[in-house]
């Protein structure tokens, strides 16, 4: 159960205290608050853990302060979307509304190797009117002796050339909790040039302990990949993980699913679950074309494979595009044979467009149907 509290009552007002206190005296039950911070205002909410089934939802909705109550299903209790739940979500970093209706594309390197691929990658995405990117400096390699990533030393530069082209928010990946410390010192360090959203890898999507270590700090939000090879309902209870720990600034990223199903794509591209994630839970949806198809093959219409999941998912309304691009894909340390090339973004933004506009246009004609019913 949900307690949703009016928008001008804080958990520390007469209010405030006085309803946690009524839920404190109830037998069996934890109240746990959570702050949602909006466009417009925080909302607190007052999550009910425990057995709730002898609560009087009528009677909590009587208290002053509260503005309704709202009943959850046992499955995501944070996340989930739940009956008559039509609380709109999402949160504001660094500037950037992430919602499930709002659209960014995070081009940029798999894996940083240079400043000079850095600073081109920053430029590029800039200049095209983008305030978020990718820059992996961690990275999980199926193979101990396969490159691992710059690690700490890369952030600072990292961060200032970030500064330098007025990047908001880079998306990058952490297999460790100590590297989510070395991303926010560098960053304090720094002055907080740019922000970071904190990526959990697909083979790290069931790190109970690191989904636990990311989801206590509230700073920085995150951004989760679908297990390759769980089911997504056991894939949507680890972000749960994170969720319960606190923070909720979360986007759920789909990137295909590890099955020769799916040859000759690097995954089984999964984006027909963009709907899905939307309808079950309250985050925004990601997708990464990239990771999912794996390769520069294209149809005989001319079109990248990758073109076109990407075109799916956005139809679909993604609400993030993660992509890899590579200023030489032929040296990159990382995930070359899937990395777009420089010269490819400009038609890669003009067509994701297309697709997006096919999308809003898409929900209006639900509109149209549903008012001529
Ligand atoms: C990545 O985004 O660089 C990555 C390693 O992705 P995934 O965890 O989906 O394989
Ligand atoms: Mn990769």
């Amino acid at each position: 159960m949900i307690v949703i509290l009016e928008p001008d009552v804080s958990t520390d007002s007469s209010a405030g205290v006085a309803i946690i206190q009524f839920l404190t005296a109830k037998p069996g039950v934890t109240p746990r608050i959570h702050q949602v911070t909006g466009s417009q205002q925080i909302l607190n909410e007052i999550y009910l853990v425990g057995d709730t089934s002898t609560l009087d939802r009528q009677e909590i909705e009587g208290l002053p302060g509260v503005e309704r109550v709202v009943k959850v299903s046992r499955t995501y209790a944070v996340l989930g979307r739940h009956f008559e739940d039509s609380r709109s979500y999402g949160f504001d970093y660094n500037g950037v509304r992430f919602d499930q209706d709002s659209l960014h594309v995070f081009a940029g390197l798999c894996a940083v190797d240079t400043l000079e691929h850095v600073d081109e990658m920053m430029r590029a995405v800039s200049e095209r009117g983008l305030e978020c990117t990718r820059m992996g400096a961690y990275k999980p390699r199926s193979n101990p002796y396969s490159f691992q990533g710059l690690g700490a030393s890369c952030l600072p530069w990292v961060f200032e050339t970030a500064g330098k082209y007025g990047i908001k928010v880079i998306a990058m990946e952490v297999t460790h909790d100590s590297h989510v410390d070395e991303i926010l010192e560098s960053l304090h360090t720094a002055g907080n040039p740019t922000g970071v959203m904190l990526q959990i890898g697909t083979r790290n999507t069931q790190n109970f302990e690191l989904l636990k270590a990311v989801g206590r700090q509230r700073e920085l939000p995150v951004l989760i990949k679908r297990g390759f090879g769980i089911t997504l309902e056991e894939s949507l209870n680890a972000t749960e993980y994170l969720a319960s720990e606190g923070n909720r600034n979360i986007v759920f990223c789909l990137r295909g699913m590890k099955t020769n199903m799916g040859d000759p794509h690097r995954n089984f591209v999964d984006f027909s679950h963009v709907p899905v994630v939307k309808r079950l839970t309250l985050m925004p949806v990601c997708i990464d074309p990239s990771h999912s198809v794996g390769t520069r093959a294209a149809c005989p219409d001319g079109v990248l494979d990758i073109f076109h999941a990407t075109a799916q998912g956005v139809i679909a309304g993604a609400n993030m595009v993660l992509v890899d691009f590579h200023p030489n894909p032929n040296t990159a340390l990382v995930d070359g044979p899937q990395a777009l090339l420089m010269s490819e973004m400009d038609h890669f933004l003009e067509d994701i467009e297309i697709s997006r506009q096919a999308c809003l246009r898409r929900r209006e004609l639900v509109k149209k149907h549903a008012s001529s019913d």
